[in-house]
């Protein structure tokens, strides 16, 4: 999609004056790439249209960029399609806030509940996952694992038990204990249907959940949408997780949620990592589907990984350029924890349309063997690497199980990395980064 509208908005960029036929061309044409990436017909309609009007006024037409006029209307209702503003999870002032996962099988329920308990933990709340889904035996499993990898206790009553009774006890469970968050994991069916809506409903009356989350999978477009509908009508949704999203090129789920079932995306999974979930906001999205980059998003990963007391110590380095490999070493170990190299280039205004770029493999394989070959040098030769000579770089291949011109390719990379460092003139990125909100 961002690639069909970016082709579109270049046409128009470089246009002077626009006509109503120009601006009628480009909407046949957004119009068509939003079907394309199954966005529903009604919500196209009416976008359109609402964008049309703006756009033929005559602020538009008279103005001196007129192209940038329409990208910016077309932003500005993009974001609106998507409910404007980034839509929380409501707490409660009487803890704890109930929260209830539910959606179909596979769309990503407790993975969700896993990285939403991970993530609320992170902002200093004391998570309780429960295991409500007592149909597949490997489900309970799942979380207990889920739950031993983030350091969060899972309550489980095993699979004998009815999914209300264990939602009932562990909302004693947890008043008890002070947990002031519980996440209920539920059963999926593949299709939607009542003894499943049944279910939920009386998980639902017991223990009166303050947010009923529906967890869809981005990729299967328009059918999440019409999911979201269902659930939405039986059952009564406050917001929506979005999964997958990462894997999701045409963005049409995204677009056509909020519009359709009047309910919030809350939440957006970006990978099968347990910290790839983010808060979702409708105006990112609108700029990234535009391709104008997500440069917020991007700052905030680089916040919230850069160990602040680190990039002091860098900066410091960074002034007195004693940059090493060791240091190195350090930035490339943030940078796996940022995420994928991939997603991060894509967030980069600019780089999502960039044909090269996106060509352009990055393999996270690559970090993995920079590691151990910096790993296989001494400390003297971390810290002085215009020590390592032919016989050294012959030992430190071997004990990283890698070749001579690896290494050459490494120093390379090192020197060059330092150069721009330095180029830099103190990393502005980090202090960039620091200046962000989260
Ligand atoms: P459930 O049946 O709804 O509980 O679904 P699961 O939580 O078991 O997830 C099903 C599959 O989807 C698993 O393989 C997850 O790793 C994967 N998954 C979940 N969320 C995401 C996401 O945001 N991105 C990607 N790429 N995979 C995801
Ligand atoms: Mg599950």
């Amino acid at each position: 999609l961002a690639e069909k509208l970016q082709e579109t908005f270049k046409k128009l960029k470089n246009k002077g004056k626009l006509t109503e036929a120009d601006v009628g061309e480009a909407m046949r044409e957004v119009r068509v790439a939003l079907l394309e990436a199954d966005v529903s017909f009604k919500v196209v309609k009416e976008f359109i249209g609402k964008v049309k009007e703006r756009a033929v006024g005559q602020e538009v037409l008279e103005s001196l960029t007129p192209g940038q006029q329409v990208i910016k209307i077309v932003h500005e209702e993009l974001t609106a399609l998507m409910g404007s503003s980034q839509s929380k999870i409501v707490v409660s002032s009487k803890p704890p806030t109930v929260l209830m996962l539910v959606g179909l099988q596979g769309a990503g329920k407790t993975t969700s509940g896993g990285k939403l308990a991970n993530y609320l933990k992170k902002q200093g709340r004391q998570p309780l996952l429960v295991a409500g889904d007592i149909y597949r035996p490997a489900a309970v499993k799942q979380l207990q694992v889920l739950g031993e990898q983030l350091g969060i206790p899972v309550f489980s009553l095993g699979t004998q038990v009815s999914p209300v009774e264990i939602a009932r006890q562990a909302l004693d469970h947890a008043v008890a204990r002070g947990y002031d968050m519980v996440i209920i994991d539920t059963a999926g069916r593949l299709h939607i249907n009542e003894e499943l809506m049944g279910e939920l409903k009386n998980i639902k009356a017991t223990v009166k959940p303050h947010e009923i989350l529906l967890v869809v999978d981005a990729m299967t477009g328009q059918d999440a949408v019409n999911v979201a509908e269902a659930f939405n009508h039986e059952l009564g949704i406050d917001g929506v997780i979005l999964t997958k999203l990462d894997g999701d090129t045409r963005g049409g789920a995204a677009l056509s949620v909020k519009s359709v079932t009047g309910r919030p995306i809350k939440f957006a999974g970006m990978g099968e990592k347990l910290d790839a979930l983010e808060p979702f906001y409708p105006d990112r999205m609108a700029s990234r589907i535009l391709g104008m980059g997500d440069v917020l998003t991007l700052i905030e990963k680089a916040q919230a990984n850069f160990d602040t007391q680190k990039a002091k110590e860098m900066e410091e380095k960074l002034r007195k350029a004693e940059f090493t490999l060791e240091d190195f070493l350090d930035q490339l170990q943030q940078f796996k924890k940022m995420g994928s190299f991939q997603d991060l280039l894509g967030m980069i205004p600019g780089m999502g349309g960039n044909k090269k770029l996106k060509d352009l493999q990055v393999d996270e394989k690559e970090f993995v063997r920079m590691e151990a070959m910096i790993q296989s040098m001494t400390p003297q030769e971390r810290r002085h690497p215009e020590i390592i000579n032919g016989s050294r770089k012959q030992r430190i291949a071997t004990g990283s199980g890698t070749r001579v011109q690896d290494i050459n390719k490494l120093l390379k990379q090192f020197l060059e990395t330092k150069k721009m460092l330095k180029q830099f003139g103190g990393s502005a990125m980090m202090k960039k980064g620091k200046k962000g909100k989260l």
